[in-house]
């Protein structure tokens, strides 16, 4: 391949969840169309609107492509970056870490970790491994602002927060969809190409679609039923359906059934939510919630699926519980047509593997004292963790492929702790509104620059597929990988000059050896030097990629298992290759001590006290309450810079019913103040009756041109933080999430 070469190519869409496949076409060394890959085994030839603006991300301008170190600032306080080369950069990066490490201890390391490198291979196969190698005790991401209490919640359950089922709706009779909306964000934790044809063949093939929502969202559109929700109180709703399905039998179903344990003390727990209680709290009528509840006992398959509007809530977790505790009682989990587990290529999980007691709290954040949940503090505590004095405070922050600024709680408040930070180091592709407090910016190459394999989300995907895309342009950048294990090696004493290479091979080995030792693998006993040379791939990530997926459950066992999957054999299936539909995997995938599934392993009981405690507080509640919502054309911040997906109205406005309007004395394009406890902000006014009265609804990632920060285009488009009005001391506590929905606020006009 050269980069002037006329040529079509193929690759996996990494913008977003769904994996879209990609046809691009190649012409006089530039991207000149890209559109949906027909041939894509997935995909189908579906693309959104943000697939061919991988044109655009490829040639922004303002995307870094040299390595910038801070210089100071200018009189204006805005922070002055010079252009250097990588030796400099890594030599920055480590005389920065070898300060902060030398004037406060290791501890004063932190690291934060975006939603964007979810979707790169090198991190996914690295990022661990720099992590390891800071030994940064406080580590913050974005899952606890999106997706922790799934997490937990499948820790208590299933033995593992890696193990999330997933709707099958390909071959469902009955999709419920609360607090998601799949015809904008193109699915969330159910990786589905063209989701929104999938709940259209649903309903083709007579099947049902309901959703539940506070906002009359484009999938409650399509919908064949729309509930209207009161933000923050789908518990309450899931709490009376499970007590209408144990009240009416539809329960002890499907082969869970042999293996499942605790349902009578779930029937005394969920006893006080009636459907008369939840309707109060809720909002939805007791006979629409019974009738829910029948309709999904009754149905010969459904798959009940919560997303963002479910974690991003106060009781996220126990939400997510009762999500699954109706798959469970209803023979729907890891059914056809249910939630299923799916099962990448890549996978190390091996059957019948005892497992331990899941745990959270092995450590507790400094100031908050909040545990620590999948080896991660709440990013609410991040703030207090750099601003709050005292032992083990955080000086320095490592940041790869995030903009917490903009997509965490009390954006004014982190945006003064990153500015306090003595030194950060951050791997990112533009000059932000965290990044620029870095002192040294490190960018990985671009989407086209790169080669990839979805590592997070053939992990989440309702079928099980694999796809490889070589990258499509050469660059002299240092790939994600080489970024991040030249780091790893300067934090462990190595000095800037490190080969990554080094690391890579480390990996490798490691990987490997762990598989000789293990009896279940298929190259269990063999030689490590032989194995090492026989592993394909021309970076880091593609080496360390082959290794997984050689040994994997669909592996060649490096020759062992004749046909079986590696890396080069997916290179010659440039449109993916389809392993099928997913396939019931209980009771192996367990890892639970007894290899049994007991709903009151965790802390659930006591959260439906809590819930309990709430009841009376929804019910009277008259304030007005702040959601968000998702477009098409944006995804998070990052996006915000292309102006094919900001043209048009303008996005950031603030949603609000006809009556709350009348009632405020506002109309269509007013200023309104909007105001929580933690803070304010004035945003245009968006009179529309798809929020329900009492409802309010802000995108996020937006607020965009602060002094220093290079995305010109987001800059013209700023709209306003939506996070600066998130309470940072309101937080999920069994698993640390955020709450971003469900904001108790007052709207006045500006
Ligand atoms: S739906 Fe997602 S993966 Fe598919 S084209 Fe759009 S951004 Fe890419």
């Amino acid at each position: 391949m050269t980069d002037t070469a006329d040529r079509t190519v193929f690759r996996t869409c990494p913008l977003c969840e769904a994996t879209c496949g990609l046809e691009i076409e190649i012409k006089d060394g530039a991207v000149k169309r890209i559109r949906g890959d027909r041939d894509d085994v997935f995909s189908r030839g579906f693309i959104c609107p943000k697939g061919s603006t991988l044109k655009h991300l490829h040639e922004d301008p303002d995307r870094l492509r040299k390595p910038l170190v801070r210089r100071g600032f200018d009189e204006s306080g805005a922070p002055v970056f010079e252009e250097v080369d990588w030796a400099e950069a890594y030599a920055e990066a480590d005389r920065v870490l070898r300060e902060v490490r030398d004037a406060h201890g290791n501890e004063a390391v932190g690291m934060y970790l975006g939603n964007p490198g979810a979707h790169v291979l090198g991190a996914a196969t690295h990022t661990r491994h720099l992590i390891k190698a800071l030994g940064a005790g406080a580590v913050f991401s974005a899952s606890t602002v999106d997706q922790m209490p799934r997490h937990v919640a499948s820790g208590y359950l299933y033995g593992s927060g890696g193990s999330m089922p997933v709707p099958d709706i390909d071959r469902t009779d009955l999709f419920v969809c609360i607090g998601a909306n799949p015809y904008a964000s193109n699915g969330s934790i159910a990786t589905a190409p063209d989701f929104p044809g999938r709940i259209e063949a649903v309903q083709a093939r007579g099947g049902r679609v309901i959703v539940i929502d506070p906002r009359r969202s484009r999938t409650a559109e399509q919908a064949d039923l729309h509930l209207s929700i009161k933000p923050g109180t789908d518990a309450v709703l899931l709490a009376a359906v499970v007590r209408r399905l144990l009240e009416t039998g539809h329960v002890g179903r499907g082969h869970v059934a042999d293996f499942l344990d605790g349902i009578d003390a779930l029937r005394v727990a969920v006893d006080s939510f009636t459907a008369d209680v939840a309707a109060a709290a809720t909002g939805i009528a007791a006979p629409a919630i019974e009738a829910l509840a029948d309709e999904i006992g009754a149905a010969a398959s459904a798959a009940v699926y919560g997303r963002i509007g479910t974690c991003t809530v106060e009781f996220g977790t126990l939400t997510t519980w009762l999500l699954d505790a109706i798959a469970l009682l209803t023979g729907n989990l890891d059914e056809p047509g249910g939630m299923m587990f799916p099962q990448p290529s890549h996978e190390r999980v091996r059957a019948g593997k005892a497992g331990r007691p899941y745990r959270v709290g092995r450590r507790h954040s400094r100031v908050n004292n909040r545990p620590e949940v999948q080896g991660e503090f709440p990013v609410a505590d991040l703030p207090d963790e750099i601003l709050e004095p005292g032992d083990g405070q955080l000086k320095m922050m490592v940041t790869v492929a995030g903009n917490p600024v903009l997509s965490c709680p009390d954006g004014d408040r982190m945006d003064e702790a990153f500015a306090a930070l003595e030194a950060m180091i951050s791997v990112d592709i533009y000059l932000n509104e965290t990044t620029r407090h870095a002192s040294v910016i490190l960018p990985p190459p671009g989407s086209l620059e790169k080669s990839h394999y979805d590592v997070n989300f053939t992990n989440l995907s309702i079928r099980n597929v694999a796809n490889f895309s070589p990258a499509v342009f050469e660059t002299e950048m240092p790939s994600e990988e080489d970024i991040l294990a030249t780091l790893a090696l300067i934090a462990l004493g190595f000095g800037p000059d490190a080969d990554p290479d080094a690391l890579h091979d480390q990996v490798i080995s490691g990987l490997l050896q762990a598989e000789i030792e293990t009896p279940e693998s298929p190259v269990a006993g063999r030689d490590l030097d032989e194995l090492v040379a026989l592993v394909d791939g021309d970076t880091g990530a593609e080496r360390v990629l082959d290794a997984m997926l050689r040994t994997g459950p669909r592996g060649d066992g490096f020759g062992a298992v004749p046909g079986g999957l590696s890396l080069s054999l997916l290179r010659e299936h440039p449109h993916g290759i389809d392993f099928g539909a997913l396939e019931p995997r209980l009771p192996g995938l367990l890892r639970t001590p007894e290899a049994r599934i007991d709903l009151f392993a965790g802390p659930f009981a006591a959260d439906l006290t809590r819930l309990t405690g709430r009841l009376a507080e929804w019910s009277d509640d008259s304030r007005l309450r702040l959601v968000g919502r998702r477009h098409l054309r944006s995804n998070n911040s990052w996006m915000h810079n292309l102006p094919v997906l900001v043209k048009g109205k303008p996005r950031c406005t603030l949603q609000l019913h006809p009556e709350n309007a009348a009632d405020l004395g506002l109309v269509d394009g007013d200023a309104a103040i909007v105001r929580s406890r933690v803070g304010e902000l004035t945003a245009p006014v968006e009179v529309t009756d798809t929020v329900m009265p009492g409802v309010v609804s802000l995108p996020h990632g937006w607020g965009h041109g602060k002094p220093g920060a290079r995305m010109g285009v987001a800059a013209e488009h700023a709209g306003v933080n939506s996070n600066v009005l998130t309470d940072p001391s309101i937080i999920d506590p069994l698993s640390g999430n955020a709450v971003l929905n469900g904001i108790p606020v007052e709207v006045v006009p500006a």
